[in-house]
């Protein structure tokens, strides 16, 4: 059995402890996963709302893992800890459980400080505790950028915010970022983009989608966030299925950092059919001239498709062709090790990307970092990983 300790998170006003605290829970609940999550201690300044990022997207995700608080202190409106816990077979008051994990551990590591560490407790069932310590942050690495970050303009932002992003980028220890909104979504309704209309009813056709324009918003919030800092900008771009992006020539001005991502296919019922729509779809947004292929392969598990292991060999050879990135992407996604291995021995470079949708993913690469290591990568990253270079703009 293995538990997850959280101790002091001792949160002040604004530190954006909360999202490294979320960021805990996913981790124990899909990355490192354990039994039971255990958040303890202090918990500092008791302000109204201070957890409700957090709770609200325990439910938006779905997360099952079990969770205790044991705040010091009152004033913490939190779910009330059980009396009993199961601790490898034995039924235990949580608080005694919580001291023997501590003892073992010698202490818990301050939560409140860089690098944001939990501790990791196995207990075995002749009643020995094991544990380690699980750092919210990756080591500082010179040059490493998250390129994949959505802004407040995307339909599917949870809480995200440019300044704030910035701030959990530094808290991250990024060295840069970049905000890439999601291009249908700029030219289309919630509706036409979400049902993948814009795939078949292409802009510009007589039956196409109505254009629903909102590329100024997305400038002025790159506007209003430029006030907090320095980022790059640009897109994930969208193409329908006659291979055309979603960009307008006036709009390209924007397009800084480019990644392009298969979003809908519009067969999805022949798998054969749907490959070739893929492959087709990968190699126009290519041509476009993106540095990054967002998420390869995602689109066939969203269309409930297998996916297709014989398409790693031509993805792969059409991103060496064109020289982009394939990104490691694990927002509702798992890349395939067999694929980014074959990118590796072609000299493809390996994009970071955090998908960022809300705040606590924004430079969150504990999954990316293993996976790396996974890959036996983790003593070149200079080697294998894309930095975005002002001058590889390939479009000409
Ligand atoms: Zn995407
Ligand atoms: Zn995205």
């Amino acid at each position: 059995m293995k538990v997850a300790v959280v101790s002091n998170p001792r949160h002040r006003a604004g530190d954006l402890i909360e999202f490294l605290m979320l960021r805990a829970v996913h981790t124990f609940h899909r990355f490192v996963p354990v039994d039971l999550l255990m958040i303890e201690g202090e918990f500092g300044d008791a302000e109204e709302g201070f957890l409700s990022e957090l709770f609200r997207s325990i439910k938006h995700r779905k997360v099952t893992l079990p969770i205790i608080w044991l705040p010091h202190g009152t004033g913490w409106n939190l779910p009330p800890a059980p009396e009993a816990v199961d601790g490898n077979g034995q039924t235990v008051a949580p608080a005694v459980l919580l001291e023997r994990i501590r003892a073992a551990a010698g202490g818990f590591p301050e939560f409140r400080c860089s690098p944001f560490e939990a501790t990791v407790a196995e207990l075995g069932a002749d009643g020995s505790i094991r544990t380690e310590r699980c750092a919210m942050i990756v080591p500082e690495y010179p040059g490493i950028g998250d390129y994949h970050v959505h802004t407040r303009a995307a339909y599917c932002s949870e809480n995200m915010d440019i300044p704030k992003a910035l701030e959990m980028a530094q808290l991250s220890n990024l060295a840069e970022i970049a905000f890439t909104e999601h291009s249908g979504q700029l030219y289309f309704c919630a509706d036409d983009y979400w049902n993948g209309r814009y795939v078949w009813r292409t802009r510009g056709t007589e039956a196409g989608c109505r254009v629903f324009p909102r590329m100024a918003e997305y400038e002025e919030t790159l506007r209003e966030g430029a006030a907090a800092g320095k980022f790059r900008h640009g897109f994930e771009l969208d193409v329908d299925r006659n291979g055309d992006v979603a960009l307008d020539a006036a709009d390209r001005r924007v397009a800084q950092v480019r990644l392009g991502a298969v979003h809908h296919l519009a067969e999805r019922f022949d798998p054969h059919i749907a490959a070739r729509q893929f492959l087709f779809c990968t190699e126009s947004l290519l041509k476009y001239g993106v540095h990054i292929l967002a998420h390869p392969f995602r689109i066939f598990a969203w269309s409930g498709l297998p996916e297709p292991p014989e398409l790693y060999e031509p993805v792969a050879e059409l991103l060496r062709q064109y020289g982009a990135a394939a990104e490691i992407n694990f927002h509702q996604n798992e890349p395939r090790l067999e694929f980014f291995d074959l990118c590796l021995r072609k000299g493809v470079k390996l994009s970071l990307g955090s998908d960022s949708h809300n705040l606590y993913e924004v430079g969150f690469f504990l999954p990316h970092f293993r996976f790396l290591d996974e890959l036996g990568v983790m003593g070149r990253l200079d080697e294998v990983l894309f930095r975005f270079q002002e001058n590889s703009d390939r479009r000409g």
